[in-house]
């Protein structure tokens, strides 16, 4: 069975096939904050969806090079940067840690390349050098670059790739410098901003002129320097399909890096809008969490991570206080069963032939149905439950299924590594020559056995049910 995705560009479920003719390498690529303040919890869904997306595509054999940027330079940064009169690297350094820490709380592995605006400030005036010089891109009077979409639709390119536009409305020439803006403003967009007095010392020489990078641009010049011209997936928030996304497929096909036939990217995945407690998240509703909001009420993380993989990501998902409490239980029900694996496992090798991971894989191969999921993931606690009450688990069966486990938590990142042990061949060896020796009340040889295994980082601890291996 091929994995299959929604690709907003055609609206359609289909199937995953990668750019690189030896169907492994995938290039990956996702919006990343603009940090300008704490990132809320709408952001981390996005975030935490290219995650799964990213592990995934490793679970399933796929060479994935993950990209995210760090949008350091922008309208509302240099607001705040003014208000707060500072200078925008000692403005941005903090809040770009926080956002790293918050990554790592909800169990995101960090994405291979995060470039940063402000250092490719060269490869973003060579690509606007690149539209001006086919026509695509004029100075305007105020000083600042625009990108012409008469004449990028005067050559036959598509302009509302992602979403349906109007053009009736529209005035040629008619110029918009913010970088957020509304589907029926469609008009010419700002690639490099002129340095204005607002700006204060956040500018760079250009061949127009000192001034700023437009945000749209950033994502065009890094996605394809750190990927190529054409690549796979391009994952984001819905709400940036336009105008952020729209514009990068003009900026990007628009200086014509692709070779024939090829678009800028293959499949283009949006995450839908997160209510939070069935509303709009604003701050004067009283509904707007960052993740430190939360983590301050007591939540974990993990708790957070779950309650934010338990829905399918083109679903809009309401979350709530309660949704956590909710994800609090079902994580000590995993957890629970899980411990109990591991007593009962001690250091045993893995029975082959759980299906866990297959099934799990027929769900995430439909277009990461992650809720589908976690649905078998919870039907396979309860029939284990019922397996370990029966006691018909052998440690051999024990360890199998916490393997299998752990193999589907490569992908849901619930903390598989803490929660399972890698227990080393040679360590299991003398944990069965110490049964061995007990067994044959040779006393002396089992404590010798249990102070090797000690000095390999092992302890071990004897229980009713045998003896359990613990980390030293
Ligand atoms: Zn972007």
């Amino acid at each position: 069975m091929p994995l299959t995705v929604f690709n907003t560009l055609s609206r359609s479920l289909e199937e995953f096939v990668p750019l690189d003719p030896g169907g492994n390498r995938v290039g990956l690529y996702c919006c990343g904050p603009t940090i300008h303040d704490f990132a809320h919890i709408g952001n981390f869904r996005t975030f935490v969806f290219a995650d799964l997306v990213r592990r995934y595509l490793d679970f399933r054999g796929y060479g994935v090079a993950h990209v995210m940027n760090i949008t350091d330079v922008e309208d509302k940064i240099i607001r705040r940067v003014r208000a707060a009169g500072t200078s925008l690297q000692t403005f941005t350094a903090p809040i770009e840690s926080a956002f790293f820490e918050d990554m790592a709380a909800l169990g995101c592995l960090r994405p291979h390349r995060t470039p940063r605006a402000t250092e490719h400030i060269p490869d973003i005036v060579a690509l606007i050098e690149k539209l001006v010089s086919r026509g695509l891109a004029y100075q305007a009077p105020d000083g600042s670059v625009y990108f012409s979409i008469e004449k990028y639709r005067g050559r036959g390119c598509h302009y509302g790739q992602l979403v349906k536009l109007n053009f009736d409305e529209m005035r040629p020439g008619e110029r918009v410098a913010s970088d957020e803006y509304a589907k029926e403003s469609i008009a010419d967009f700002a690639l490099w901003k002129a340095r204005t007095p607002e700006d204060g010392e956040v500018h760079w020489p250009s061949p127009w002129g000192d001034g700023r990078p437009g945000w749209h641009i950033e994502c065009s010049a890094m996605s394809m320097k750190w990927l190529s011209p054409s690549f796979d997936l391009h994952l984001g928030g819905e709400d940036l399909m336009f105008p952020h996304h729209e514009d990068e497929i003009a900026q990007s096909e628009g200086a014509g890096l692709q070779a024939p036939g090829r678009h800028f990217v293959k499949y283009w995945l949006h995450a839908a809008h997160l209510l939070v407690e069935g509303k709009k998240m604003s701050k004067s509703l009283g509904n707007y969490f960052t993740l430190r909001d939360l983590t301050q009420k007591g939540f974990s993380g993990r708790e957070i991570r779950f309650l934010l993989l338990s829905a399918h990501y083109r679903g809009s998902f309401n979350f709530t206080l309660g949704g956590l409490d909710g994800a609090r239980s079902a994580l000590a029900r995993l957890d629970e069963c899980l411990a109990k694996l591991r007593e009962l496992a001690g250091g045993a090798s893995a029975a082959p032939g759980e299906k866990l991971p297959d099934d799990f894989t027929k769900a995430m191969d439909e277009d990461f149905n992650v809720s589908r999921a976690w649905g078998l993931i919870f039907e396979w606690v309860a029939a284990t439950n019922r397996a370990l009450a029966e006691g018909s688990i052998t440690a051999a069966k024990a360890a199998g299924l916490l393997a299998a486990w752990q193999r589907v938590d490569s992908v849901l990142g619930m903390g598989g590594k803490e929660t399972v042990l890698d227990v080393p061949e040679k360590v299991t060896e003398l944990l069965k020559q110490r049964e061995a020796a007990r067994k044959a009340r040779d006393f002396q040889r089992s404590d010798a056995l249990r102070n090797e295994m000690k000095a390999l980082g092992w302890l071990i601890e004897d229980t009713p049910n045998g003896p359990r291996l613990k980390k030293a």
